[in-house]
């Protein structure tokens, strides 16, 4: 799995184009605030095309342009859990962001569920449902290459908060072991803030000091 990665919009939030190879398929991960150029030169480097867009998660940073890709045909795949959030994206905190303007939603084209797995191309990734800093976390996992799409799980020195609505530490905390045990040690995270490509083992143990 080829993974590039970009930091855009008021919070630093992690863009993805994963590929499964260069002139083959991709997705568009959690496009953030003001992505969108970078995602299109990304794709275009890669010789990429685009198949699906991937919400980690419901959070407003990390789909605020879906609109932009759905307008261009792409479907866009979200955990149920957080589907809503798509329909009408919001910030909790609105000063946090500099009171964006109101976003286009969009109705995700396919609802993910734990144990389904993901197409791109040849890529093949398996999902694990993940609730905790949002009721309809994913992880991706893509066993072949040992990497994994994490979003707001689990960062490289930390993990999602769990003091937004519809968070609960008690589903992070059994998240996290659960990820912790099924994914192995060596397994290269990309999580939607901060570091990427960072061991899950190294991760794990800052991730132990807040759980
Ligand atoms: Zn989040």
């Amino acid at each position: 799995m080829i993974v590039r990665g970009g930091v855009f919009g008021p919070v630093a939030t992690n863009t993805y184009v994963v590929a499964d190879r260069r002139g083959g398929s991709a997705l568009v991960v959690d496009p953030a605030a003001g992505s969108a150029a970078w995602v299109e030169d990304t794709l275009a480097r890669l010789e990429a095309t685009p198949v699906a867009v991937f919400d980690t998660h419901g959070h407003w940073d990390h789909v605020v342009e879906n609109h932009v890709w759905a307008e261009r045909g792409l479907p866009v795949w979200v955990s149920a859990g957080d589907a809503d959030w798509l329909e009408a994206p919001a910030p909790f905190n609105p000063a946090l962001f500099g009171f964006p303007p109101p976003t286009p939603g969009v109705t995700p084209a396919r609802l993910l569920a734990d144990g389904e797995s993901i197409a791109c191309g040849d890529l093949t990734l398996t999902l694990l449902a993940t609730p905790g800093h949002s009721p309809g976390c994913m992880v991706a996992h893509d066993p072949e290459s040992g990497q994994a799409l994490v979003g707001d799980l689990v960062f490289a020195q930390g993990i999602g908060r769990t003091d937004f609505p519809r968070s609960d530490h008690g589903d992070m905390v059994r998240s996290l072991e659960r990820v912790f045990h099924d994914l192995p040690g060596e397994t290269l995270i990309h999580p939607g803030h901060g570091e990427w490509g960072v061991p899950l083992r190294e991760a794990e143990r800052w991730a132990r000091m807040f759980m």
